[in-house]
């Protein structure tokens, strides 16, 4: 049973891990009846695939989307009031939603000067603070945020439980107590793991290296599609029962 379950916003792949879903529907209802806002009822992203590699500018490899643990907001809405804060010398930004109603019986009365420029007056709902309760966290924006947009990741929210990001990849096929392999694992056991992909034709002889990179986790996956099994490139107990390793 994959610890992945389906949420109710719209995105490329509405999934999160079960824990951060719960959370994310918690809070979805709360920004909802706070601001008058249904403001997560579409994100702009989601989880992502194991494979997931990108050129563009600013997307990580080794992102939080692909625990299944991070989403990001639609920054198209046009109730976005974005402050910036600086927090320990790293650029955070702040995320506010203008309410529905104005009439005070939303959100709170403030000032405050939203990054684009020009300063915002009225009843705002603190979306950050709101999302911080539920467990998900903000990231800092990367250098060089001022001119490159990708790098400004004020749309970017996680729940990590604290975990590392192999951790949290790892649980993803974890679900059934045995020991799981996946990116950047090292050792025997994967390299046995790579020769039967070998054997099998899915990796080139060169990467049966002991090192579980992108390419072998390409392997994986187009191996579990073959057989059946969840296609997320982490080898728990049913791939390896499927590549039929001792
Ligand atoms: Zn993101």
């Amino acid at each position: 049973m994959s610890v992945l379950v389906k949420i109710s916003a719209t995105a490329s792949t509405p999934k999160l891990h079960r824990t951060a879903a719960a959370a994310f529907e918690k809070l979805r209802t709360e920004v909802r009846d706070g601001s008058g806002i249904d403001f997560l009822a579409k994100l702009a992203d989601a989880l992502r695939p194991v494979n997931f590699v990108s050129d563009k500018d600013g997307v990580a490899n080794r992102s939080w989307h692909k625990t299944g643990r991070a989403f990001d907001y639609d920054q198209t809405s046009k109730a976005l009031v974005i402050v910036s804060e600086i927090r320990a010398g790293r650029q955070f930004f702040r995320t506010y939603l203008g309410c529905a109603k104005q009439d005070g019986s939303q959100g709170h009365r403030r000032t405050v000067a939203d990054y684009r420029g020009g300063s915002v007056s009225g009843s705002l709902f603190d979306f950050t603070a709101e999302a911080e309760s539920f467990g998900f966290k903000r990231i800092p924006a990367w250098k060089g945020w001022q001119k490159h947009y990708n790098r400004r990741e004020f749309w970017h929210y996680q729940l990590d439980e604290g975990l590392s990001w192999a951790q949290a990849m790892k649980e993803l096929e974890g679900g059934s107590g045995g020991k799981v392999y996946g990116l950047n694992d090292r050792g025997s056991v994967v390299k046995q793991i790579q020769r039967r992909l070998y054997e099998l034709m899915l990796l080139p002889v060169e990467e049966v290296d002991g090192v579980f990179g992108a390419i072998t986790a390409n392997a994986i996956i187009s191996f579990q599609r073959s057989v059946g099994v969840d296609a997320d490139g982490v080898v728990g107990p049913r791939t390896i029962a499927a590549l039929r390793l001792k």
